[in-house]
């Protein structure tokens, strides 16, 4: 095949970019061989946040921010060398994203009572040293939106990150305490550890100094977090079903769904992993997602060739996660062209590759017969996580029935998922969803606890 001129420039773009990340500073604040020696650096770090105004507080955030922003290509080129999973040009938006939206110290809010006994003030107090497990498919977007919550709320934070993204991390942590050292701050307000095992972790979540764990990741982390005996924030796996009813603007459906879907190439936990549509809008649904959002339909023959591929013995393929459709599909013989985005078919609830968290873009879609029928198999498709389902539906009262139906965190009505993440819609930034534990969408506030502060009989002036 001749090599176009295009060609040449995006093999040029590509080393340049990756001479880029060579180049960048390896800076190596707030990392240590040993997780007690990390969790000891926090510990002396957040003494001095503790006592920053929230001014100075604030002033760190913004270095942070802007240190995000400058970054955001090499963090999103790093993370897709190192773990092979995502796309570069969307992981550069959601570190734009959490630069963006994430909440600072704003997001602290004091409460006041005052009567005729006086005054009493609600204020919420850091927990201390924060232990947190990050996963590998949104690695530097979680560890700079915890960072910036835990920091706001006055605490500093120990990571135990996925192994498979440690570089990466390590990258981000770095920088998070260079922005702190820029600003006056100390060093060591985020650290982690160069060799992060299920060690480490045990070390982490033991350890007296450590009050608070945030894990976020699937179903393992979150049992183990939560069985650790310490107050634990749980941010669980989803399995995000997109309803779709006769009322929708069925084009623009499959417009949002198959956005939301492709997104990072479906890493997002909350992004669009099966449809469930009523009958008479199947056809309609799927002839616009093949027709003008790049769906690629597969037969019974290459549905049971990728169920081999994606789930060998049952077991999701790391190897799969997070690839685009059209890497997906080359692994079973076929060849698509670049405008090919996502894969789809129709079937049964229970087909392996409707049922199961995959994370990469196969949307296969689910015939109901009815709206209460459709209800039925989306509950049931998010197996209980209770952590993200989509509607795309004009009737107000089917969606506050799903709603109740379906009892997640986070419920996108007629738009992609990534709307819930302030992507497009009113929202914050957060990569770190308590389904399990219910905090819902984290933030600052998440990160401190309630402190009441009493003052008897003055200081009312009503
Ligand atoms: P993963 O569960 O394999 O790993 C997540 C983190 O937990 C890693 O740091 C890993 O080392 C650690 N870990 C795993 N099992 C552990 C155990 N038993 N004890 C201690 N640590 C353990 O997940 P992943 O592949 O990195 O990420 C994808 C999963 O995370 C998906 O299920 C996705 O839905 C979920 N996720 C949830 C959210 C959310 O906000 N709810 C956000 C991102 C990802």
């Amino acid at each position: 095949m001749p090599i176009s001129e295009s060609m040449v420039q995006d093999i040029v773009q590509e080393v340049m970019a990756k001479m880029q990340i060579a180049d960048a500073p390896t800076g190596k604040h707030g990392i240590f061989a040993d997780m007690n020696d990390a969790i000891a650096a926090a510990k002396k770090a957040q003494k001095t946040v503790r006592v920053m105004s929230m001014d100075q507080r604030e002033k760190m955030i913004t270095v942070i921010r802007k240190k995000t922003k400058e970054n955001a290509e090499i963090l999103a080129r790093m993370a897709v060398d190192e773990t092979g999973m995502g796309n570069v040009g969307d992981k550069i938006l959601k570190h734009h994203l959490v630069a963006e939206k994430t909440p600072g110290t704003e997001d602290i809010k004091t409460e006041a009572l005052s009567g005729d006994r006086g005054l009493t003030l609600v204020e919420m107090g850091p927990f201390g040293v924060i232990g947190a497990i990050t996963p590998c498919t949104n690695p530097s977007e979680t560890v700079i939106c915890n960072a910036i919550g835990m920091l706001a709320g006055g605490n500093t934070v120990v990571f135990n990150p996925h192994p498979a993204a440690i570089k990466t991390t390590i990258y981000a942590i770095n920088m998070i305490n260079e922005a702190s050292l820029e600003v006056g701050g100390p060093d060591n307000v985020a650290c982690t550890v160069e060799t992060p095992t299920m060690e480490t972790s045990a070390v982490m979540m033991k350890h007296k100094d450590i009050p608070l764990i945030a894990a976020t990741g699937g179903p393992g982390v979150v049992t183990a977090v939560l069985s650790s005996g310490k107050r634990g924030i749980g941010a669980g796996a989803g399995n995000p079903p997109a309803l779709v009813d006769e009322t929708a603007d069925i084009r623009k459906a499959a417009q949002d769904i198959v956005n939301g879907c492709t997104f990072d190439n479906n890493l997002p936990c909350i992004a669009e992993k099966e449809i469930v549509a009523v009958d008479c809008v199947v056809d309609e649904l799927l002839h616009y997602m093949v027709e003008e959002q790049g769906c690629y339909v597969i037969d019974k023959a290459q549905q049971d060739q990728l169920t081999a591929v994606v789930l060998p013995n049952g077991k999701l393929s790391r190897k799969c996660v997070g690839r685009s459709a059209k890497v997906l599909l080359g692994m079973i013989g076929v060849t698509v062209p670049d405008n090919i985005r996502c894969i789809t078919f129709e079937g049964e609830m229970e087909h392996p590759l409707i049922a199961t968290e995959l994370m990469m873009p196969i949307l296969g879609i689910v015939r109901a017969k009815d709206f209460e029928d459709a209800v039925e198999k989306a509950v049931w498709l998010e197996h209980g996580n209770r952590h993200s389902a989509h509607i795309h539906s004009k009737n107000v009262d089917r969606i506050t029935t799903y709603a109740r139906a379906i009892d997640t965190a986070i419920l996108v009505k007629n738009g992609p998922s990534y709307a819930a993440l302030g992507f497009g819609g009113e929202s914050i930034c957060t990569f770190t969803i308590a389904s399990r534990t219910g905090e819902g969408l984290t933030s600052a506030s998440t990160f401190t606890k309630r402190r009441r502060c009493v003052m008897q009989d003055s200081l009312c002036i009503r």
